[in-house]
């Protein structure tokens, strides 16, 4: 008897090391700058790296990787579509933003935007890496739980400013996180826009979100604070350009990025280690 055939969807992620969830409590807090500016200075250091905007309500990745307007071409190998990512600063990106006018108001009903993250996650031709980076929406909802059923996440990190009402918000995140439904480990917290030094005064801090919010949290939670980044008018200046401050690992502000990509990969290469099954020693007596 001749058995039919069933054709095995291949699976997108098959040669993907590392998911890492960029996430926020609220909106404005610099998630996606700092999604942007990590994914680059990973690339920096020589690591392969993917990032999807998943932040199908306000996609700015585009604008902050300058490629609004292009289009992602598609490519059928086998019988099977697959969308092949936009190559810029050695990052791969794919975002609901380059598939629709930058101009139009997307009104995204739950189901579509869970399907459209579906889509970028499952037909993305990525190919082999060591790092996705995946951007997600602010807040709890819809998304991230498709993300978590789409995919094995390795472990999320917490954007946040230092202010009060944003660190409310970093609770419920962390929460969700570690809830059942999600069960996804939180890498650490980044604090961001931790303090103002204007040029002409550069010994100066002013806390303008308070001070430290973030790290006192982290420290309460048991959690590990990734790293701080103050508030530069060049960081606002590079995502509107879409030249990331990250591209120059040397100067102030980019190599606070470099700084923080490095404290995460440690932090993720010491959780894959604790995670890997105690390997066997040989002992010889002679
Ligand atoms: P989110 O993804 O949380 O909504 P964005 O990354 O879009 O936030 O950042 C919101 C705004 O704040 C953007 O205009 C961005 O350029 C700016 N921004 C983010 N972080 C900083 C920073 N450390 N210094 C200066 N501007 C920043």
């Amino acid at each position: 008897m001749q058995v039919p055939e069933i054709p095995v969807k291949p699976d997108p992620m098959a040669a993907v090391e590392n998911i890492i969830a960029v996430a926020s409590g609220k909106g404005g807090v610099g998630k996606s700058t700092i999604a942007v500016n990590l994914a680059v200075s990973l690339a920096a250091m020589g690591k392969r790296v993917g990032l999807i905007d998943a932040d199908v309500y306000g996609p700015s990745i585009p604008k902050m990787f300058h490629i609004e307007g292009q289009r992602p071409v598609a490519r059928t190998e086998e019988g099977t579509e697959w969308i092949v990512p936009i190559e810029k600063y050695g990052v791969k990106l794919l975002s609901v933003g380059l598939f629709v006018n930058p101009e139009d108001a997307v009104i995204w009903r739950g189901p579509m935007a869970t399907g459209a993250l579906k889509q970028l996650i499952s037909q993305g031709d990525w190919g082999e890496l060591d790092y996705l980076l995946i951007d997600l929406p602010p807040g709890t909802g819809d998304v991230h739980l498709t993300m978590v059923q789409e995919v094995p996440v390795t472990g999320a990190v917490i954007v946040s400013t230092p202010q009060e009402v944003a660190l409310a918000d970093v609770i419920k995140g962390i929460n969700m996180f570690a809830g059942e439904k999600i069960n996804v480990p939180v890498l650490g917290i980044v604090e961001n826009m931790s303090w103002f030094t204007p040029e002409e005064l550069p010994e100066n801090k002013y806390y303008i979100f308070g001070k430290d919010g973030c790290k006192n949290l982290a420290e309460k939670m048991g959690i590990k604070l990734l790293g701080q980044i103050p508030i530069v008018q060049g960081i606002r200046e590079s995502g509107d350009s879409g030249e990331p401050v990250a591209l120059q690992p040397d100067k102030s502000p980019g190599d606070a990025f470099h700084l923080l990509a490095h404290t995460l990969e440690k932090v993720i290469r010491t959780r894959n280690i604790e995670l890997e099954p105690t390997k066997k020693v040989e002992i010889t007596t002679k």
